[in-house]
């Protein structure tokens, strides 16, 4: 008789606590073991003693925290088991960023994944997500109400082009999160054969060299500050958070635009003072959560952070047991 997961994988702060293999998986405070799934802020944190992730992740870690963010750290291929105590560990990818993983673990007869933060769509900087049959699937619901529907990258880019060609004289500005969306939204303007070189917020330029050692091409970036260049009529990326300040000053007639799956919400995109939003998100829609939920074909589901309730909802009227985690200490905001 396998032993059911809520026996052995339970809700720890923000985080879980696999118990018979003595390990967190992205703890929000330090541990003695920890098993970390992407190198979103909210989920890889400094301090642990013992760190095991995908190579891409210890790569973004020790890029925001330093070489010693943590005593030893184990990288972990995509499909490479470990044991840990009683435990097989091994990752699987999510889709969401560089190195990003699913945690699966088997143990007791039983299989349990934790997706992590994931998306299913296309995404040319990440390996895309892969279906692990389980029997518990720990799901995230950032975009969990049906409401949520992403439109397709190629269209909210078209949008971006088409302002451009309107307006060709103005600096175009794109607020992005450092990690990930950076480096999406430059690829896929590569993709929809915009080949002009970039110009990049010094904020942006590491994790920017960190994907290109990584393989991943982005074409020609500058920095935006190079000295007598011109930013009519470029397209400038930026943390949201340099859109107001005295750095934008340099900006030419500017087009402030924000790619976040959020930008589905008008008065999000007004707070964000985004004259054009860009529907682009890292985090699954409600069509792609159902269709993971169906595609695992596990028993049972457990939401860990986001709008859990509607989910909860469709998944045991698929006659699945749905549980939610109530984790805290997630940040909605960064996708
Ligand atoms: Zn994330
Ligand atoms: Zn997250």
């Amino acid at each position: 008789m396998a032993l059911h997961p809520d026996q052995w994988l339970k809700p720890a702060g923000s985080g879980l606590y696999c118990e018979p293999g003595g390990f967190h998986i992205d703890p929000g405070h330090p541990v003695d073991r920890a098993v970390v799934t992407h190198g979103h802020g909210d989920h890889a944190r400094p301090g642990h003693r013992r760190v095991l992730a995908t190579p891409g992740t210890l790569a973004i870690m020790r890029n925001r925290y330093g070489e010693d963010c943590a005593d030893v750290m184990q990288a972990l291929e995509y499909g490479e088991r470990v044991k840990q105590g009683e435990v097989t560990v091994w990752l699987a990818p999510a889709g969401h960023v560089l190195g990003s993983a699913q945690v699966v673990l088997e143990y007791g007869g039983s299989r349990a994944v934790i997706s992590g933060d994931y998306k299913r769509r296309f995404d040319p900087t990440c390996t895309p997500f892969q279906v692990v049959q389980c029997d518990v699937f720990i799901t995230e619901a950032t975009f969990g109400l049906p409401v949520f529907i992403h439109p397709p990258d190629s269209e909210e880019i078209g949008k971006l082009l088409h302002s451009l060609e309107l307006f060709p004289e103005s600096s175009h500005v794109v607020g992005v999160y450092a990690l990930g969306k950076c480096q999406r939204v430059i690829a896929l303007l590569r993709r929809a054969g915009y080949d002009a070189p970039l110009y990049l917020h010094g904020a942006l330029t590491e994790l920017c060299d960190l994907y290109r050692t990584q393989g991943i091409e982005l074409g020609e970036l500058r920095p935006a500050t190079t000295a007598g260049e011109s930013l009519a009529g470029k397209i400038v990326l930026a943390p949201p958070s340099a859109l107001e300040d005295r750095w934008s000053r340099r900006l030419v007639e500017p087009v402030t635009a924000m790619a976040s799956g959020w930008m589905r919400v008008r008065a999000r995109a007004r707070q964000r003072g985004a004259e054009l939003p860009l529907i682009i998100s890292d985090h699954a829609d409600w069509p792609e959560l159902t269709r993971t939920i169906t595609d695992v074909g596990a028993g049972e589901i457990w939401v860990t952070h986001g709008r859990e309730e509607a989910l909860m909802h469709y998944a045991t009227q698929q006659g699945l047991r749905a549980r939610a985690l109530a984790l805290i200490g997630r940040e909605e905001e960064g996708q």
